[in-house]
């Protein structure tokens, strides 16, 4: 990866800001060293035929953070750099995360080293139900519940599902969330991440007098987050100038037509921007997405994307980060300096959990709610999310990565204290 040193390791990343928001809190390390390790980390070999007939043999991981504050909760990720110490990283990151929107989950996540890209429908079918039996003892309804995350959608939720659910003996909904909605899944789930993005760039744009409409967009990611970003925002009145994805960036300074491009992408599994085109269109490097000159820049594909050799070149007045951290401590510091305000990924990428929390409690009661009713839900706690972090921060004089993480330190603390888990 582009300007990152070898030995880049992003669950210390994550640990160093939990350091910096204990002591603005005056913590000792006593009172919240166990938040440090991953409560329990599973490493699984993952063996799967082949449609040639041959079998191959996949490493997957799952990861409990912490437990403190609910039962495990978190995304299974499919892709090529998923390893160890990633999947460490957005396990913790999934317990802040759920602390901050006060939702009463800790946090974990999975993964499969894959490029599933690569692999037939057949193939990601069989990968899912292995990987599900072998998870098998360690998750449930109220033990551990896993979702979608990069490259997993509500289809490979159906697999899990189903394979949990004949182990079990029984149909066991709760299980797993994002779901298909004829199958337990809840309305609103699928845009619920994006829709969440949408919400916190209304709220930053009050706090910092910016208009939402007529104001200018960059997108990396045109995925489930990035892609329903753009188009909320679109919708919203922003000028979405560019979007980007693995196969590269499509920009009009005018304005994309989001709705044409999400549909184009949306049409069939695996269509990319390379295969998109318009009149006016022009096609930039990624890096060139990064470094342009608009109001919001939403980085919502993989970690690290903006990191210390790229910052100093940030344009944008405010950095959405609808990814897991894709913004390193380095390049963290550069923005602050450089005065961009900067929203953490852990308040507003969090509208997925929330609506997986909503899945979750209607999974349990077996009932339905409408959609309005859940896109309410979420709005509430998402700008109530908002202002609990923007109020820390504030009174602490940080950013508001350092205020997110003050406030579920200290909510992961109290619970912990009031269960008698601290020495
Ligand atoms: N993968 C998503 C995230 O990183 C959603 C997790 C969930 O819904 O449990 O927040």
């Amino acid at each position: 990866m582009v300007g990152m040193s070898k030995d880049y390791n992003p669950h210390d990343e994550i640990m160093k800001t939990v350091d910096r928001a204990a002591s603005l809190l005056g913590l000792e390390e006593r009172d919240y060293i166990q938040l440090k390790y991953p409560e329990r980390e599973l490493k699984v070999s993952v063996p799967v035929r082949m449609d040639d007939g041959s079998i191959k043999v996949f490493e997957g991981y799952r990861v409990q953070h912490s437990g403190v504050r609910g039962p495990y909760k978190g995304g299974i990720r499919y892709h090529q750099s998923v390893d160890m110490d990633e999947v460490k990283a957005l396990a913790a990151a999934m317990t802040f995360k759920c602390a901050v929107v006060d939702i009463p989950y800790g946090g974990g996540k999975g993964g499969i080293t894959v490029d599933a890209s690569k692999l037939s429908k057949g193939e990601l079918e069989r990968l899912t139900r292995k990987y599900t039996t072998l998870l098998y003892p360690i998750v449930g309804p109220h033990i551990d519940i896993p979702a979608p995350d990069v490259n997993t959608n509500h289809e490979v939720m159906a697999w899990f599902m189903d394979t949990y659910s004949v182990l079990n003996g029984q149909l066991t909904l709760g299980v797993v969330t994002g779901k298909p909605i004829p199958l337990g899944g809840s309305l609103g789930r699928r845009e619920a991440t994006g829709r969440g993005v949408l919400i916190i760039a209304r709220e930053i744009a009050k706090k910092l007098g910016l208009k939402l409409p007529g104001s200018t967009v960059a997108v990396q990611g045109a995925g489930s987050v990035g892609g329903t970003a753009a188009l909320l925002l679109h919708r919203e009145g922003c000028k979405v100038v560019a979007i980007g994805d693995v196969s590269g960036t499509v920009y009009n300074e005018n304005g994309l037509d989001v709705e044409e491009i999400v549909s184009f992408l949306r049409a069939e599994r695996g269509r990319l921007l390379k295969d998109y085109d318009a009149p006016g269109l022009e096609r930039i490097s990624n890096e060139e997405l990064l470094q342009l000159e608009v109001d919001i820049l939403v980085p919502a594909a993989l970690e690290k994307a903006i990191h210390e050799q790229n910052a100093p070149q940030i344009k944008a007045k405010i950095v959405l980060e609808g990814a897991n951290g894709p913004t390193t401590s380095g390049a963290d510091a550069i923005l602050e300096e450089k005065g961009v305000t900067v929203v953490p990924d852990i308040l507003t990428n969090a509208g997925g959990v929330v609506v997986s929390y909503f899945e979750w409690l209607q999974n349990l009661q077996s009932v339905k709610w409408d959609e309005d009713e859940i896109n309410e839900k979420l709005e509430n706690i998402m700008i109530k999310a908002f202002h609990d972090v923007w109020n820390m921060a504030e009174k602490a004089g940080a950013s508001l990565r350092l205020g997110a993480y003050m406030l579920a330190l200290d909510r992961l603390v109290t619970a912990s204290k009031l269960r008698g888990l601290t020495f």
